[in-house]
């Protein structure tokens, strides 16, 4: 409904109602417009949103508003009505010809709502066919010859593409892996923890075609780069309909329509990102999260939901199943594996024949890179495009903060005061411990051997010159978020680079993400190292999901793959691990780490940031909410800080941060149930902005 707010109007949603007021009566408002007459989200919809405001602990009105397309927030009816004009039965009596002669323009709108017939002409239509249809219309309106309705809007069609394509046959593992899946269609949760291109998608899609056979929808959650056009028509020609889609690029309409059409249940397949957890489904059958352990599905600011924990919660309240797939499963779903709690599925070769990719990697200590390019891997290059392949060289840019490694003697600048490496600042021309705050001059030379040193991290433009310069007879791509900014753009460049146009692509994780380039074949890595030494527990496991998934572009058809990697640490028992055990070695190892360094899934966490001009105000707020803490926790609750954040200073705010552990979520969500209303009378968190992080994925 409409509401009055101070002095101007509101949308708000009604949750509840009370016969009685604390108010007197008279300060009390009536609502100015009651705009959905029935309701818009059904019980089973606002359960999900009262779990998600409890759980994240965030006002429940933006959760609503984080649950509903634009246009609904901002006011249009669930079911909006479209302004139709029709010509009368007196205007059917009327003769055209002698009203052409007096006026020609009222002449020719009637003439064509005449032979649009009973169901008259939309008013946009009219406006694009007679721009000035208006005008002409007003004088028969008067007469009587032409007549307005509301007509409700058509709901989404599920236009049938052509019949589904036939199945694939499954080999054994996909076998069992979809006998698993179909031993009940009550909640489970199924991890298909398969390398990629060992067909997890295939036993999805069988999978959702039993559910979609029986009437029931389908959910399917995507990472937004990997919501490719790929995958969409992979979807619908196998499964023979059209997918209601929900991501970014849409308009607010499309963003509607395809909410509806979900909402009602004529679309049987609903396929989005992130947001699309929330959608009203009128019969839901399953839940998907394709690439589980992508951090696209966690909302970094506002509202700080985890979607792929979101869709188990929803999943466990609908009583469907859920499937989670990934190439390189995050230690929080392997770990509800191992308790037995959720059901690990392994689909651990590929399908159709293809090998895997062989590792290797170049020291570059004794074979140096100029401009991130070795000679092995430039010669490496050489022989996959001769031999007719593509190579993708991908440099590894999220999530690490870039610290000082000598080329030369592969010394790292550390913090003297605490045993750490230090961070890079660049603007500042400063190195930086983020554990104890010191700071020293970025050195031009290694403290270690007196060579020349500079920050690791190249960037993808200097990477694209240095190989257009080596390779000048073939065609060089450049995949990153300054190239494929324009709409269309990255669609464009996968497209080329699937048909082969593209000899090497050169990019960042947007080209790891389960794209299928048939004639790839080399994959390079050229600075992995600054994931060797991330400050973050979770460094190595993101690390190894990087490279996984990268590597995982390279030979899916019939030609092998190759990859190698640039390091100036090839001794390092991160690479044998990888090299030898896989994704599943470096994964047992972390969680067995974690287990005894407590760090989550063994643990809970909550990280609180506060922001602030001065420095000193943020610090304030989270010494208070320290001192909260501390009084409201109980022995297994940890409090770490507040510390300056890793990335100390954005956008000219001071950054800092205040980590809550628990072994016990209850108890911890107990403490952030008590410290919120606090804080929010604290007089110290008026000049700060804060926020709580639950179950944070990135500690700055
Ligand atoms: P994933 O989702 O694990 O990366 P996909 O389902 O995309 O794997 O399968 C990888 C490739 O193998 C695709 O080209 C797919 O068509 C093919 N494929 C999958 N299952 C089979 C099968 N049973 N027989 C033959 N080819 C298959
Ligand atoms: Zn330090």
């Amino acid at each position: 409904m409409r509401v009055p707010f101070g002095r101007r109007q509101a949308i708000g949603l009604v949750l509840g109602h009370s016969d009685e007021s604390a108010l007197p009566a008279g300060k009390l408002r009536r609502c100015t417009e009651i705009i959905d007459t029935t309701p818009i989200l059904s019980a089973a919809d606002l359960r999900l949103i009262r779990f998600t405001s409890d759980y994240y602990h965030h006002p429940i009105g933006e959760v609503v508003a984080a649950a509903l397309p634009a246009l609904l927030r901002h006011g249009k009816p669930l079911h909006p009505t479209v302004e139709t004009i029709g010509a009368t039965d007196a205007g059917e009596a009327t003769n055209v010809d002698t009203l052409a002669t007096r006026a020609p323009k009222q002449a020719e709108l009637l003439e064509l709502l005449l032979d649009a017939g009973v169901v008259g002409v939309e008013a946009d239509r009219l406006t694009e066919e007679l721009p000035n249809w208006r005008r002409a219309a007003a004088p028969l309106f008067k007469k009587g010859y032409i007549t307005r309705r509301d007509m409700p809007s058509d709901d989404f069609n599920e236009t049938l593409t052509n019949t589904a394509s036939r199945r694939l046959t499954l080999n054994e593992g996909q076998q069992r892996a979809l006998a698993a899946l179909r031993a009940s269609d009550t909640f489970g949760a199924y991890l298909i923890d398969g390398v990629t291109g060992s067909g997890k998608t295939e036993v999805y899609l069988q999978r959702m075609q039993d559910i979609i056979d029986r009437g029931k929808q389908v959910l399917v959650l995507a990472p937004e780069i990997g919501l490719t056009p790929q995958l969409i028509a992979r979807l619908r020609d196998r499964l023979g309909i059209e997918p209601a889609l929900l991501h970014s690029a849409l308009t607010d309409n499309e963003r509607l329509a395809a909410w509806r059409a979900a909402r009602s249940g004529a679309a049987r397949l609903v396929v989005g990102t992130r947001s699309a957890i929330f959608t009203p489904l009128n019969r839901p059958g399953l839940i998907i999260v394709d690439e589980e352990h992508d951090q696209s599905f966690k909302q970094q600011e506002g509202l700080r939901y985890s979607a792929r924990d979101l869709a188990i919660v929803r999943a466990k309240q609908l009583d469907v199943p859920v499937i989670l797939g990934s190439a390189t499963p995050t230690l929080e779903m392997l770990q509800h594996c191992q308790t037995g709690n959720y059901e690990h599925i392994r689909l651990p070769v590929r399908a159709g024949g293809a090998k895997p990719p062989t590792i290797h990697l170049i020291d570059t200590v004794r074979t140096p890179a100029t401009d991130g390019i070795s000679e092995p891997l430039s010669a490496a290059i050489e022989s996959h495009l001769s031999a007719g392949g593509q190579a993708l060289i991908f440099l590894n840019r999220r999530g690490f903060a870039p610290t000082l490694i000598c080329g030369s003697c592969g010394h790292i600048a550390g913090c003297e005061r605490c045993d750490s490496r230090l961070t890079v600042h660049a603007g500042k021309k400063q190195l930086r411990c983020h554990h104890c705050g010191a700071v020293r001059r970025l050195d031009s030379s290694c403290g270690e051997c007196g060579e020349p040193v500079k920050p690791l991290g190249e960037g993808t433009q200097r990477l694209e010159e240095a190989l257009c310069s080596r390779f000048p007879d073939h065609v060089i791509t450049r995949v990153d978020s300054d190239s494929t900014q324009r709409k269309g753009a990255m669609n464009e460049v996968l497209d080329r680079a699937t048909e082969g146009a593209a000899d090497i692509l050169v990019g960042t994780q947007m080209l790891s993400k389960g794209h299928h380039f048939p004639k790839l074949t080399l994959v390079g890595i050229v600075n992995a190292d600054q994931g060797l030494f991330g400050t973050d527990f979770r460094s190595a496991e993101r690390l190894a999901q990087s490279i996984v998934q990268v590597a995982g572009r390279a030979g899916r058809e019939s030609r092998a793959g190759e990859v190698l990697i640039q390091t100036a640490f090839p001794d390092n028992p991160f690479w044998s691990t990888l090299i030898e055990g896989g994704y599943r070695q470096v994964s047992e190892q972390a969680l067995a780490e974690r287990q005894v360094t407590r760090w989550p899934p063994f643990t809970r966490l909550a990280l609180l940031r506060a922001a602030a001009h001065r420095h000193s105000d943020a610090f304030r707020f989270l010494e208070d909410a320290k001192r909260i803490v501390a009084e409201n926790a109980d022995d297994r609750t940890r409090i770490l800080g507040p510390v300056d954040a890793p990335m100390a200073r954005k956008a000219g705010r001071y950054r800092v941060q205040l980590l809550l552990q628990s072994s016990d979520r209850h108890a911890l969500h107990k403490l952030l149930g008590v410290l919120r209303p606090t804080l929010e009378q604290q007089s110290s968190g008026r000049k700060v902005r804060w926020s709580i992080d639950v179950d944070p994925i990135e500690l700055f």
